[in-house]
């Protein structure tokens, strides 16, 4: 029904999948359809670093072709775009850097890889924080990418690109990931869903390094079905990053119809202490309410230790990254300045004129607070914490199966406001923080607005319970429609 394309962005990931199978439209129509809305209205977002679009097309004919002869896999045909910090062969990956402008990856990332085994379909590539340290998008050396909600707000970062691109209606489906709230936190800000599994669950291989004990690969998609048919994809084992974690993956699709009746959920009092805005408050209250009419029991639990979280990240990521990018200098790969001197002049250049602002500040940092004199002091002490916030989450999900409150203590905030100061803005992952130090899964699920601007409820679980999680959200989305309500100038 080539004539109904036309409403075809509207649809979500699981609804395609039905689409297409019922031959109601082919993947070819689809990905013509998408890639307009990636050309047009993902240009005037600055959501996309790099369009893909003669290799969509070329995909697009072999699922049609693969769908035709009975051969078509789990995700045939189906729409994604991927954080600019996953490699993709013989495609730019650029990590929103100067330093990584021109560098095109020999090889795919294992999330990209095993989403097309499957048969998804990339059309681009999002714009992300630099190194994806950010909480705004702002530090890209592409520039901002703008909230579709309201252009002259951020839509969170560091997977702003990504989250944009999904609340906008371009796509149905983007990855992004998450170190210490990447993922959540722009989903919150723009009306999305986002998942950052637990450590382990999803390969890191070919994931550009940040913070390694604490990156990891998720989704932001419209509804918990579409986070579920891409988790089933995307999470195993894979020997290629020696953190991933050999648990078998259950099926998180099946897993959606599990009720919300009897789920034990816990709420943290100082998750609605004074830093959170009065109406996300409410937003989140009335959500907590209609999981407990539906039989949810909630109760108060405590992690004592929860306000260390953002100082003790601001110590463990830049020391993690002050030694991840020391692979940038000049040499092997990447940005190089021209006529050095001598290779002293080389290195210091090349690092001085391809990182941003903000990536400097955290190699400083980090360099600072490993250095012989404070290593103890800072970054010892910050791991010793970090376990104690860790045991805090032990303790609490011996009494309950999911951590709930907001994922971001304001709703989306203008371009430009916070970036004169950096407390300010990592103050913004302040209930995000805390699942990446203890490797936890974590989901935001839109359930609300302040004013105008959508607000994120966060759900945190245990090690591997992705599932609770997901059919915790899918229950809520059967309740409620605000994961439906999208931004109309971009209906
Ligand atoms: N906003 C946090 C930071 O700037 C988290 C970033 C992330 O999760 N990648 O480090």
């Amino acid at each position: 029904m080539a004539d109904e394309t036309h409403t075809l962005h509207s649809l979500t990931l699981a609804a395609m999948a039905r689409g297409l199978s019922g031959g109601d439209f082919t993947a070819t129509e689809l990905t013509r359809h998408l890639l307009a809305r990636v050309e047009t209205i993902g240009k005037d977002l600055n959501a996309f670093i790099s369009v893909t679009a003669d290799a969509a097309l070329a995909s697009a004919a072999k699922a049609d072709k693969a769908r035709a002869s009975g051969k078509a896999g789990k995700l045939n045909g189906l729409p994604i775009v991927h954080k600019d910090l996953f490699c993709t062969r013989g495609v730019l990956t650029t990590c929103g850097s100067r330093m990584l402008e021109n560098f095109v990856s020999p090889y795919d990332a294992a999330v990209v890889e095993r989403l097309q085994d499957a048969g998804a379909i990339m059309l681009g590539k999002t714009n992300m924080d630099e190194f994806a340290m950010g909480s705004s998008n702002e530090t890209s050396y592409f520039g901002a990418v703008k909230n579709p909600w309201d252009t002259s707000l951020s839509p969170g970062g560091s997977s702003g690109g990504s989250a944009a691109a999904v609340a906008a209606r371009i796509v149905p489906a983007a990855s992004g990931t998450d170190t210490g709230g990447s993922i959540r936190q722009p989903a919150a800000l723009t009306g999305t869903v986002g998942i950052k599994p637990t450590y382990g669950r999803v390969s890191r291989y070919g994931m550009v390094a940040f913070a390694s004990s604490l990156d990891q690969a998720g989704v932001i998609t419209r509804s918990a079905e579409d986070a579920a048919m891409l988790l089933s994809v995307m999470a195993g084992f894979d020997p290629r990053d020696s953190t991933s974690v050999n648990h078998p993956v259950p099926d998180y699709v099946a897993g959606l119809a599990a009720p919300v009746k009897g789920l034990k959920i816990g709420i943290v009092r100082q998750h609605f202490d004074a830093g959170l805005d009065p109406q996300c408050a409410t937003a989140v209250r009335e959500a907590l309410a209609a999981l407990e009419a539906q039989g949810a029991v909630l109760t108060e639990v405590d992690l004592p230790n929860l306000d260390l979280s953002v100082p003790t990240y601001y110590v463990v990521a830049p020391a993690e990254c002050s030694s991840n990018l020391s692979r940038f200098d000049g040499v092997r790969f990447g940005y190089r300045a021209e006529d050095p001197k001598d290779l002293m002049d080389l290195y210091c250049r090349s690092r001085g004129e391809g990182f941003g602002a903000e990536v400097k500040r955290r190699i400083m940092t980090g360099t600072y607070v490993l250095s012989a004199g404070y290593y103890d002091a800072y970054y010892l002490q910050a791991q010793k914490v970090r376990q104690l916030i860790s045991e805090d989450f032990r303790n609490a999900f011996a009494t309950v199966d999911v951590i709930a409150g907001p994922t971001a203590p304001t709703p989306a905030f203008a371009i430009g406001a916070k970036t004169d100061d950096p407390i300010t803005m990592y103050l913004n992952d302040i209930y995000t923080i805390g699942a990446n130090l203890a490797g936890l899964p974590g989901i935001s699920i839109p359930c609300g607005f302040a004013g105008k601007l959508p607000v994120g409820l966060q759900l945190v679980g245990a090690h591997f319970a992705e599932q609770k999680l997901l059919a915790c959200a899918h229950q809520y989305q059967q309740l409620t429609d605000w994961h439906e309500q999208g931004p109309e100038a971009f209906a």
